[in-house]
């Protein structure tokens, strides 16, 4: 396996044709590599190539709130740096530092981060899958204590990635090295006919995040344990220019916006998940008191 180490987003964009896969900090993606789940004869790594750092920025024209105070977070910006982040909102401050481990917080970047893939077990360990292919989704019909609640017709998996719901929640935009969009439109429920999870084209870079500064915002998470585990149900709510919206981890194969508190009992959970349902509801209602 070859390790190229662009310094510019262009170079890395070169690199990336022909299949090549981009490496963040590799927390993910070592473990799916040595697993033989990602195949790759080439690792692009984009420390020095994507942007890395937080800052104020001018509001720009697809601002939902023009006048607004908004912030710039470069992709390459490990949870680490996010999670000590006295400015941001506290939603995504909150998400980073409930998420993983300091250690995995340190090498993780908050680009990788949104891109990681689903923790399903049978998926990991290569059950033939709806997802890898297959016919059916092993864990509705197996163990999906874990799974989803939401959005789970044809893959029940949940996706992992507290920040992605705090960013949802704020309305965050991405920059790529090829267009500008909402992060709610990075993501995609997979269908029969295409059944990856985002929108993203092949060798396509997340480059930077643009949200605003929150009038109020909270992310509150149950997990197994205390620290160090994924979200059973994490739940981001944010107030900006006065309107609210949540989005929650761990209940969907995407993160998930709901409309209102009464949206959940649209929740379509597996006999097993059925629990999630609860916990979706207590959270969201102690989010929306606490904001
Ligand atoms: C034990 C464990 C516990 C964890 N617990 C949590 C948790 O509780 N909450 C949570 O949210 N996360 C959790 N994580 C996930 C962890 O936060 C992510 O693995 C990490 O943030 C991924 O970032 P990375 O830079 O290491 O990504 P990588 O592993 O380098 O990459 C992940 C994917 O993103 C792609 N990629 C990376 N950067 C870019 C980019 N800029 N543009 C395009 N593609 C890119 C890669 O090609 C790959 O497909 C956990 C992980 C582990 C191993
Ligand atoms: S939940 Fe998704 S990833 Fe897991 S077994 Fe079912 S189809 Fe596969």
């Amino acid at each position: 396996m070859q390790l190229v180490r662009p310094s510019s987003v262009e170079e890395a964009v070169a690199a990336l044709r022909g299949g090549a896969v981009a490496l963040g900090g590799g927390t993910d993606l070592v473990p799916l590599l040595r697993d033989r789940i990602v195949e790759a004869e080439t690792l692009v790594e984009l420390h020095a190539a994507v942007p890395r750092g937080v800052r104020r920025c001018t509001p720009t024209s697809t601002s939902p709130s023009p006048s607004s105070a908004r912030f710039w977070i470069g992709a390459g910006t490990p949870l680490a740096v996010l999670e000590a982040e006295p400015e941001i909102p506290t939603t995504l401050r909150e998400a980073c530092r409930l998420a993983a481990s300091p250690q995995l917080r340190a090498m993780g970047t908050i680009g990788g981060n949104l891109l990681q893939a689903t923790r399903c077990w049978y998926w990991r360990l290569k059950f033939p899958c709806w997802l890898h292919g297959g016919e059916t989704c092993d864990a509705k019909e197996g163990q999906h204590r874990e799974h989803a609640i939401f959005g789970n017709e044809r893959c029940a998996s949940a996706h992992p990635s507290d920040p992605a719901a705090a960013l949802l929640a704020l309305g965050a935009r991405i920059r790529t090295d090829r267009r500008d969009l909402p992060l709610a439109e990075l993501y995609r429920l997979p269908t029969d006919d295409d059944r990856s999870m985002t929108t993203l084209e092949p060798g396509e870079l997340i480059l930077e995040l643009e949200l605003p500064a929150a009038e109020s915002s909270i992310y509150v998470k149950a997990m197994d344990r205390q620290r160090w585990a994924f979200a059973l149900v994490g739940v981001a709510a944010a107030r900006v220019g006065g309107e609210t919206r949540i989005a929650l981890a761990g209940v969907a194969p995407v993160p998930w916006l709901v409309s209102s508190p009464e949206e959940l009992e649209q929740a379509t959970p597996l006999p097993g998940t059925a629990y999630k349902l609860e916990i979706a509801r207590a959270l969201v209602q102690r989010a929306l008191a606490q904001l």
